[in-house]
């Protein structure tokens, strides 16, 4: 089975209560960016990627799409299986991993159409059909972050991500201390700054809330923060957005930096890459999600085959951007989270077939 035709689709998704607020970034919609391979038997598979707006990662829409652009003609008449794949694309284009990740997501979903069989049993066999997921609250006061937190617990999430950073830390330490207070040990709590904070004040937090026990995500900026700051923290340390290639998660591993990974299926690259991920994580027994950098119903279908492949006492949950927009791609089908947890679907490939008509012509065929 080989590429006969690439599709590249634009879609703006909406966001629900926008905005949405993290350390240094607001979302108001999101820029997304579909892309529909047709295989020369005629079988179709979806892939997608959505960056968090230009100033989160070193990634943006206009880029996903110019990269697909550039890798698309000389993919055409390749076999359609993953490691071929990537090799493919890494010989036509360095980096970028984040616009792989869709070729790469469509060349699951195609795989799994043409043997019968899910995505997560390709990616080596699921061992739950009912996903776990967390809640990100954003950035907000004490009191109503505490109410959110309270809220979700009753809705049947089991885990709960602060975000922090970028205004004094002293009120993100009293967020802290004020959700501690509500919802005690029914939660297993991250703390995240999605590089937000300085060392000092990443220290700050760690110190004055070191009888809370959370763990602390992407707390700086740069790897060698992390390392610094490493020694001096009270709480378990996990690696997010410096964790952009396999090299960089192998040293983190490998030189016990971190004790585990927020890690995003876009930013290592898409399915494949992040098995390598999931496999080293589960040598070294430490925990990870498996989260996407928003997007709709394919990626949150990438996602939850993948977090079901993950041994359960070492995940942390797959976050989805579901809960924040409006609407789903696939009206019978689409990726909801109930009760804190996410149904596997039950479809072959990613079990989530897009209503093609929302998404308008594509924006370039090849
Ligand atoms: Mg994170």
């Amino acid at each position: 089975m080989k590429i006969k035709k690439i599709h590249i689709y634009q879609y703006d998704l909406p966001v629900k209560n926008a905005p949405y607020t993290m350390a240094g970034v607001q979302i108001l919609a999101l820029d997304t960016t579909l892309v529909k391979l047709v295989a020369d038997n005629g079988l179709i598979g979806w892939g997608e990627t959505c960056p968090l707006g230009p100033t989160y990662a070193e990634a943006h829409a206009k880029g996903a799409r110019a990269a697909l652009a550039e890798m698309a003609p000389g993919l055409i008449g390749t076999d359609l299986l993953p490691l071929t794949i990537h090799r493919k694309m890494n010989s036509l284009l360095k980096g970028h991993n984040y616009a792989k990740a869709a070729i790469d997501i469509a060349t699951y979903d195609l795989l799994g159409k043409a043997t019968g069989m899910r995505v997560a049993d390709i990616l080596g066999g699921a061992v739950t059909e009912n996903v776990p997921s967390y809640y990100a609250c954003g950035i907000d006061t004490p009191d109503d972050t505490a109410r959110l937190a309270a809220e979700k617990r009753a809705q049947g999430y089991s885990r709960i991500q602060l975000k922090v950073g970028g205004r004094p830390v002293d009120i993100d330490i009293e967020v802290v201390h004020k959700v501690w207070e509500t919802v005690g040990n029914s939660m297993r709590l991250a703390i995240d700054a999605n590089r937000g904070l300085t060392t000092r004040d990443a220290l700050r937090i760690s110190r004055e809330c070191s009888d809370i026990p959370f763990i602390m995500e992407q707390p700086c900026d740069t790897v060698h923060d992390l390392r610094q700051i490493r020694p001096l923290l009270h709480h378990a340390l996990y690696m997010d957005e410096n964790s952009t290639d396999l090299a960089t998660v192998i040293d983190a591993v490998g030189t016990g930096m971190v004790d585990g990974f927020g890690m995003k299926v876009t930013r290592i690259g898409g399915l494949h890459p992040y098995s390598v991920v999931r496999n080293i994580c589960e040598a070294r027994s430490l925990h990870h999600t498996c989260d996407d950098s928003w997007g709709g119903d394919i990626m949150a279908a990438a996602c939850t085959h993948m977090g079901a492949t993950v041994q359960q006492h070492l995940f942390e949950g797959a976050w989805l951007a579901q809960p924040y927009i409006e609407g789903n791609y696939d009206p019978e089908n689409g990726i909801k989270i109930k009760e804190g947890h996410i149904a596997l679907p039950t479809g072959s490939g990613l079990g989530v077939v897009p209503d093609e008509a929302l998404f308008g012509a594509p924006m370039a065929s090849f």
